[in-house]
């Protein structure tokens, strides 16, 4: 059977790396489907993701640490415990968004997990603070190294993935894969100014369909619903055009009979 060539984007990788509604269609899709091909990425949509820990105001409204900083500040006040108080402080952040950035309803399923694992007898909110925070440093160093390709070559191995929005999107068979899926990672072969013109989110977009066409892949796939209206419109990619696979949540959806 001849191979096709397959392109990962951003998107489409941090279904992988960290579950979310889209990781068991991603995994359908990979595992089920497609595993015999080829799978490349380039360097920028691995940077991206290594975006999102990234914090240029770095301000208590940004940044999910900084706000858990905040527990040495304050008192336990009626019957909330230091799990309850950090919880909401996670959530008192940025409003809005759903997968990957950098709002306080995707830092909460992020670093749940995080105030999951502390001990219930720690009352001392100094004490706790200090572990809870080397944790989440902790975890994100764990989220960029897993991002992070190894002579150019990402592994990922389903086992490693994340908990982030839980284990309830997925099913058993993606939590007991076993076999790791190789991703050959790219060096950037275009420049993001190519397309300043596009408005942010929709720059990426463009950037990566850009360089994977470049690469003549027979199909992207991809996790970001708008793709298709943010693509490169250069001649060579009108005359490349490779099919694009759009993932949803549907399949986690039936997985929960929603
Ligand atoms: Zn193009």
């Amino acid at each position: 059977m001849n191979k096709l060539l397959i392109g990962l984007e951003s998107s489409s990788l941090m279904p992988l790396i960290a579950i979310t509604p889209l990781s068991q269609d991603c995994y359908e899709t990979i595992w089920e489907e497609l595993f015999h091909n080829s799978f490349i990425i380039h360097r920028d949509s691995l940077a991206e993701l290594r975006t999102i820990f990234e914090f240029s105001a770095n301000t208590f409204f940004s940044n999910p640490i900084a706000r858990m900083q905040k527990l040495r500040d304050i008192s336990l006040w009626k019957g909330l415990t230091p799990k309850g108080v950090a919880i909401k402080l996670l959530l008192d952040g940025q409003a809005g968004g759903w997968i990957g950035n950098k709002n306080s309803r995707v830092q909460t399923f992020f670093f749940s997990d995080v105030i999951d694992s502390m001990d219930d007898s720690i009352t001392d909110l100094q004490e706790f603070c200090n572990i809870v925070v080397g944790r989440m440093k902790a975890k994100v160093d764990h989220f960029n190294h897993l991002t992070t390709p190894q002579n150019n070559i990402l592994v990922i191995d389903l086992k490693n993935a994340l908990p982030y929005w839980g284990y309830h999107n997925v099913s058993a068979d993606f939590l007991e894969e076993n076999r790791p899926l190789t991703v050959q990672v790219q060096e950037d072969c275009a420049s993001i100014d190519m397309f300043m013109d596009k408005r942010l989110p929709a720059r990426r977009d463009a950037f990566h369909y850009h360089m994977l066409t470049q690469e003549h892949v027979d199909l992207l796939l991809v996790g970001d619903a708008n793709f298709e209206s943010n693509i490169c419109r250069c001649a060579q990619c009108i005359k490349c055009s490779p099919s694009i696979r759009i993932l949803t949540n549907k399949r986690r959806n039936d997985l929960l009979n929603l």
